[in-house]
């Protein structure tokens, strides 16, 4: 049923990752479709940039792609379709570009147990499910 699912990853909580990862492998099983991991670099504050090394986002970018790469290489399904992609911006932005841009009819996303403060700040997952254009599956923890 969905061809094309978007798996947006923190990759500081790989925890949090797995259930999603699980999930969207199963129901991609169901169609033969293909699984896109992703992970969002979030842009370096101008006020501490200059105390970085020049490289700092290229290393930053390769460290994100290895992760990925490792993580995609666990999930267990073929290769041909599983990919990966490290972005950089504002995360909810860029998971719903990046949904946009390979068509994908779902996008499943781990949240952790609504807190009061999501009431006010809002949270990644709540932005994605409100602006989306494609169904989104919140696998709560
Ligand atoms: P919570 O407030 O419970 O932590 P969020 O609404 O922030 O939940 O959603 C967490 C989800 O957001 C993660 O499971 C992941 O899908 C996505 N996410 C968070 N950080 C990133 C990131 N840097 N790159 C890609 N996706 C991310």
């Amino acid at each position: 049923m969905f061809k094309s699912i978007l798996v947006p990853i923190d990759l500081s909580d790989t925890d949090l990752a797995k259930p999603a990862i699980a999930t969207a492998v199963s129901l991609s099983q169901a169609s033969n479709g293909t699984i896109r991991l992703l992970n969002v670099l979030q842009m370096t504050p101008v006020m501490l940039a200059e105390y970085l090394p020049a490289d700092f986002g290229a290393q930053q970018r390769q460290s994100s792609e290895e992760a990925l790469a490792i993580v995609a290489s666990e999930v267990g399904i073929e290769p041909s379709r599983m990919s990966s992609v490290v972005r950089q911006g504002s995360i909810y932005h860029e998971i719903l570009e990046e949904a946009q841009a390979i068509k994908a009819d779902l996008i499943v996303m781990a949240s952790h147990r609504p807190a009061m403060k999501t009431y006010f700040l809002g949270s990644n997952a709540g932005h994605v499910v409100r602006y989306a254009k494609c169904s989104v599956l919140v696998v709560r923890h």
